[in-house]
């Protein structure tokens, strides 16, 4: 039986219920070399954020996939109180994100190296990822990771993200557990897709991330022929017509099994007094949702926000 794996610990797929699966609650874009736990105070990120969830709480949501990748401002301490304060189960990643986010020693260390560091962030705990890349001593957080999130630079794979695409592929097929890939252009796809082939990787342990920004329609038709997920995680009122007219082309191909929906929101920026502008979660249930239930009926709002979330993110 499969699990999936919470920063508070592993649920039965079936609990996880209505589910946003693209979400940040803070980020921190210094740059790996200036990324640092001093600039941030838990608490005040703690009380800023905790109100957006509990919004989303309060209508229904019981699940959040929180995609901030290490080196961006990951904190799953931050991320296990906001879980348990709120009443949602939260999900933390392993994985490795692109430059100017990358530490040395995503370019020292080889695919089966790095592949070897997140499964142990899966099953033994998130470290510290800072204090890695500082010291090389390995602290961990309580905490372990339930999936693994990286990107591909746009344009032509650069052999750094190509190392990295390999270990997340590597780790998955260890562990089970899916891939989440931040995309969002189209050569970027296909050079994903070229490499997870390589790797054997399960189709569906692929969640190409930022599909929905990608306009070329034959790279959808790639993900969805392949049979990974497409993660149409721009949803937003400003981009909802768009995205109700990709849900009507899933929908026509047959492929609505393999779609997930979200929003990119959030989030704690680092840096920015009180964390900056904070887009709430609460639009793809309050609003959008009801768009896809008038649209296609209310058995495909279940299928986008619980049962394919659970599927995408079930640890087999
Ligand atoms: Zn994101």
């Amino acid at each position: 039986m499969g699990k999936i794996r919470t920063v508070l610990g592993d649920i039965h797929p079936s609990s996880l219920g209505l589910t946003l699966s693209h979400e940040h609650v803070m980020c921190d874009f210094a740059g790996a070399r200036s990324v640092d736990r001093s600039r941030y105070d838990r608490r005040e990120v703690v009380r800023t954020m905790l109100p957006y969830l509990l919004e989303i709480r309060q209508l229904g949501v019981t699940g959040f996939v929180d995609c901030t990748p290490a080196f961006i401002g990951r904190d799953p301490i931050v991320l296990a109180e906001l879980s348990k304060a709120a009443g949602i189960h939260i999900l933390t990643n392993t994985g490795l994100y692109k430059e100017p986010y990358l530490p040395d020693y995503a370019y020292e260390r080889s695919a089966d190296e790095l592949a070897a560091m997140w499964v142990a962030e899966i099953e033994e705990g998130v470290e510290d990822e800072i204090v890695r890349a500082r010291t090389g001593r390995v602290e961990r957080f309580p905490v372990k990771a339930g999936f693994v999130k990286i990107a591909v630079n746009p344009g032509p794979i650069e052999p750094v993200q190509e190392k990295i695409v390999r270990a997340a592929a590597r780790c998955s097929q260890l562990t089970g557990a899916a891939v989440v890939c931040h995309t969002g252009h189209p050569v970027a796809v296909l050079e994903l897709l070229r490499v997870v082939r390589e790797e054997r990787l399960e189709p569906d342990r692929l969640v190409v991330a930022h599909l929905d920004a990608v306009d070329d329609r034959s790279v959808h038709a790639k993900v969805f022929e392949w049979g990974a997920w497409a993660s149409y995680d721009g949803v937003s009122g400003s981009t909802a017509e768009r995205t109700l007219k990709l849900l009507e082309l899933a929908l026509a191909e047959g492929f609505e099994e393999q779609v997930l929906l979200s929003q990119d929101a959030g989030w704690y920026s680092v840096g920015e007094p009180g964390g900056g502008r904070i887009r709430g979660y609460s639009y793809l249930v309050k609003v959008f949702s009801h768009l896809i239930e008038e649209k296609f009926g209310k058995s495909l709002v279940e299928k986008l926000l619980v049962r394919n979330p659970a599927r995408a993110f079930e640890m087999r």
